[in-house]
Order: C-alpha cells, then structure tokens, then sequence
C-alpha cells in the first residue's frame, strides 16, 4: 500500500470499477474499496448481467415452442431450472473475475470492506474480521450506487415476497406471481417468469407502464405483453401483503382515494419493483459535510464535484438516469478530470434499452418533451412489418419512430419496439452525438435485409418519405 493514492474509489459498480481502470490508465495510483465480496456492483452481481442471463435463456426456452411455424418440430421444451440458474451465475462470475483481472493488469489496489469517509482525503475500511484500515488519498470518489425502494408496510424476506435480487435466484417458477411496478425491473423480470411458466400480473401505481418513456412506445408494448399473457393492473396501489397462509394475499385499491373497495390478488411470489434509491448509508457524508438533495443523492457539479472539495460523486448515486452505461461514462469523465484532461458526458444522447421480447431502445427525446419544450418536430415511422428480414424472422412486431426538428432536420430522439432493439439503437444515438439530420441517416446504406433498414425508412420517413411503404 503506498502512502498516499491519488484516489481512491468507494463502490466497485460499473461507475466506480470503469473510473478506477480509466484513471489508472492515465497514470494516477488508484485504490477501490468495495464492501461485497466480488467487484461489479449491482450491475454484475445482481442486476444487469445475471438478469440478461435470464432473460436471454428464457427467450430460448419460449422460442422452442414457436419453432414449428420455421419448419422445425420439436417436443415441447422442458425446464431445468436448477441448470438455467447455474447459467446466470457461471455469467456473473466470468464477469466479476474479469474485474478483478482487470484491477491487477491496472496495478489498482482493491480493499474488500465498508468505506466510511472521515475526511476529505481519508477513508476508513472495516473489514469483516473487525479490523479497520486507514487510506489516504488527494481526492475520493463516491461510487456507491442504489438499492431498491422498499413498499411501506411490505417487509422483503428474499424468499416469497423479493426484491429484484431474490427474483433473480426463485428456486421454483411460481405459479403466480404479483410484480408490484411496471418499470423495466418488474417487465423485464415478470418476462422471465412468465416465459417459464408463472401466471403473472403487474401491479402499477400510474396508468401507465414504462414512465418517462415515449406514450406510443410505452402502450404499444404494453399490448404485446398482455398478448404474451401479462396481465396489468394501471392506476392501482398495493396496500398490504398478508403472508400469513399458504399463499400470500396481496391486497390493492384504486391509486386515487375512494374510486372503488381493495380487492385481493392470491400470489405465491410478490416481487417489488418500485424503483431504486441513492445508497449513502454508513459513509459518514453528514460527518463531513456532503449534501445530499431532496431525493437524498449526493449533489455534484458539472464536474462530480460534492460541495467540499477534494471529494466527487458519479452513477446511481447521483442525478439522473440509473443506467450501468450512464455510470461508466461519468466514471470516465471523473477519471479525466482528476488528471486533468476535460471530462464530458453527453446526457442528451444516452440510450436506454429494456431487454424483453421484443426489446425497447430509447434515445433522446420523446414526444411528450418535445410537446412540453414547445419545439416543433415531425415524426417518422416504419413498422417490422415492412421489412423483409422481419418477415423472413418472424419477427414483425413492433416499429421505428424518428423525432425531427421540423426547422433543422436534426434527429432530437429515436424510439425503437423490436427484436434487436437495443444493438440497433446505436446508429441512431451515434448520430445524435454527431448532432446529424434525418436526412443523414435516410442517405446513410443499410446493408439488405437488415432490421437496420427500419431505421433507415424511419429516417426517410421523418425528413421526406419511405421507399417501402
Ligand atoms: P452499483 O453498481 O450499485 O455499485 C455500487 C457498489 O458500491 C456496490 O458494489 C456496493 O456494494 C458498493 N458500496 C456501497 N457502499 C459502500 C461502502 N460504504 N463501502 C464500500 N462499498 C460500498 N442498468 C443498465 O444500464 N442496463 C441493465 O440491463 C440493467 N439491468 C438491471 C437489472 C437489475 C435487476 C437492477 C437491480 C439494475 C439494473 N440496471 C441496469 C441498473 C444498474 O445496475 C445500475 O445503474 C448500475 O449498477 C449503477 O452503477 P454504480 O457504479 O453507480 O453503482
Ligand atoms: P422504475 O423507476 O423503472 O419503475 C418503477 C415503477 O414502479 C414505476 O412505473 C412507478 O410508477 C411504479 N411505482 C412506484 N411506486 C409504486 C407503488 N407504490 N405501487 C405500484 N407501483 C409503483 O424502477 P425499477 O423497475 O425498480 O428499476 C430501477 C432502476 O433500475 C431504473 O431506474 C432502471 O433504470 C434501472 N434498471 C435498468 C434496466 C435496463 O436498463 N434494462 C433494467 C433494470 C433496472
């Protein structure tokens, strides 16, 4: 252990392990502490990665019984989910190692235990065998990430009502199962289930699924999920969870006081899925002075720094989307700034991409922000089932919507429902950072038949029209 690092990092996250690596690459001496046993944070331990793991073997093991329509019979599938789980965690520690493999190629020092900051530039480690270490550093980053939200009056037990991380380790597909919120979490996850075999209803508090996503997108979608077998319960609170029999007793009432009586929904598995808060417990920010917002993030300029110098904050655990890429960028962007260089993230052109079938890809603005902001746009669209590779996959649900600005031509969101969303997205955010015009993607070649092409005749439809349609 030197005497003094140039940083040392608190959270192993995809924010926090990317700025370590990042800053240890332009030469600064980096030590992270992280308080669970394997590096990766949320995303590689118990979230992003073990629930695309899922997602993608559940996808496979629904498929099977649509084969017959490409000329391939099969008997219908059957589950092993003792060998699906042991997938999902055979992937999570392939990519945990691959952090640790990455911290000793960047000669990052790494320190398993809770940081608590007792100053600017001093970080305590306690260690699981009781021990506390002191490091020192010219500067500290908070990485800490979030946790999920609990529901008032519902305890999580991680075994029959569950966060996103027992619903990611279900020892038996339920045979209902109740997801209280239609965010990404509960979709993506009450998608898994319900490819596996559970009856599954989403409980949501607004009248919508997917908030904050564009209005066209988020209906349309939910419509495929209810033909997918979904149900939806919009405009709807839980109150209470009675686990005291068998099966759990979940009780819901209108969102809006007084509309109608609670009713009961029966579950076996109760799944919360409310969404996620900044984690700053046991870091000692009051101690030192951090401010936190109203939302209790840890608030930051437009260079990660906290009010007290010397100390920054970037990912979950700040403003903004809670997204594992969005937590990398600005882990690079602090990384150039503590040697130096000029860190930037672009937060108008970071895409978001919901993995179920078929998946949602976002980028930049919707319609609702464009009608709010008074700006004037057009709007292009192609359906999948247009596109010829589409047909030739069966894969023709869902579209392409391009946002215009109806003056400049320059693309100001794009908006994706489709198998392939989230790979094809990219053209359209590459764009957005290269501030191009619809024209410019509608010029653009696609290679034939691509689903890209989509994109493409979306472009076309946008500044002028499409050919295919
Ligand atoms: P985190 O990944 O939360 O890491 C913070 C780390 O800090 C943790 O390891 C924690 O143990 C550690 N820590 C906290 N306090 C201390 C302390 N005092 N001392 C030491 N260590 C500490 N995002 C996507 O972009 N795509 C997805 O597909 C996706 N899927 C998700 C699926 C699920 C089920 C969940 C729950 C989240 C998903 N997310 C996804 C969100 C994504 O996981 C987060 O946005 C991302 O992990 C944030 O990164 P971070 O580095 O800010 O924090
Ligand atoms: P979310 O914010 O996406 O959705 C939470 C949903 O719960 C919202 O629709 C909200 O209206 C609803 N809700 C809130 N309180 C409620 C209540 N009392 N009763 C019923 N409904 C209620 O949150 P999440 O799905 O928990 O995900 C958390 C975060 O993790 C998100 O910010 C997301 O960005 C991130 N995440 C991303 C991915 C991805 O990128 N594919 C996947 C999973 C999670």
């Amino acid at each position: 252990m030197p005497d003094r690092y140039d940083v040392i990092v608190i959270g192993s996250g995809p924010g926090g392990y990317v700025g370590a690596i990042k800053a240890a690459q332009l030469g600064l001496k980096v030590a992270v502490v992280e308080k669970m046993r394997t590096y990766g944070g949320t995303c590689l331990n118990i979230g992003c990665i073990p629930s695309k793991a899922l997602l993608h073997a559940s996808e496979r093991f629904e498929e099977v019984g649509h084969l017959g329509k490409l000329g391939i019979k099969l008997d219908a599938a059957s589950l092993d989910l003792p060998t699906m789980l042991g997938h999902k965690d055979a992937t999570v520690k392939s990519n945990v190692d691959g952090v640790a493999y990455l911290f000793k190629k960047n000669k990052i020092d790494g320190y398993t235990g809770t940081a608590t900051i007792l100053a600017p530039g001093k970080v305590a480690v306690a260690k699981a065998d009781g021990s506390t270490e002191t490091l020192e550093a010219k500067s500290i980053v908070i990485a800490t990430g979030s946790d999920s939200t609990p529901l008032p009056g519902v305890t999580i037990d991680e075994e029959r009502i569950v966060s996103s991380t027992g619903a990611l380790s279900l020892p038996k597909v339920p045979g209902k199962l109740v997801v209280v919120g239609a965010g990404v979490i509960g979709l993506e996850l009450g998608s898994v289930w319900r490819r596996l075999g559970a009856e599954v209803t989403v409980v949501e508090f607004l009248d919508r699924i997917l908030p904050g996503m564009d209005n066209e997108v988020s209906r349309q979608f939910q419509r495929m999920l209810e033909k997918q077998g979904v149900a939806f319960k919009l405009g709807t609170k839980v109150t209470a969870v009675d686990t005291s029999g068998k099966t759990l007793k979940v009780t819901i009432e209108p969102a809006k006081e007084g509309e109608a009586a609670a009713q009961t929904l029966e579950a076996d598995i109760v799944l919360i899925a409310i969404g996620r808060r900044p984690y700053t417990e046991g870091l000692g920010l009051e101690a030192v002075g951090v401010e936190l917002d109203e939302r209790r993030r840890v608030k930051v300029d437009g260079h990660y720094q906290t009010n007290v110098p010397g100390i920054y904050a970037i990912g979950d655990v700040i403003a903004g989307p809670m997204l594992a890429h969005k937590a990398e960028d600005e882990g690079v962007a602090i990384a150039e700034i503590l040697a130096g260089q000029a860190g930037h993230v672009n937060y108008g052109a970071i895409p978001s991409v919901v993995y179920t079938s078929p998946e949602i890809a976002t980028v930049g603005k919707t319609e609702e922000e464009l009608k709010a902001a008074g700006i004037d746009y057009k709007v292009g669209k192609f359906p999948f089932s247009a596109n010829g590779r589409a047909r030739a996959m069966l894969a023709t649900d869902g579209f392409v919507k391009i946002l215009s600005d109806a003056k400049t031509d320059r693309v100001l969101g794009g908006h994706i429902v489709g198998a392939g969303a989230g790979e094809m997205i990219h053209e359209i955010v590459v764009l957005m950072e290269f501030a191009g015009s619809a024209e410019d993607l509608g010029r653009t070649t696609h290679a034939h038949p691509t689903m890209s092409e989509s994109v493409k005749e979306a472009a076309l439809a946008a500044w002028t029209k499409p050919i295919h349609l």
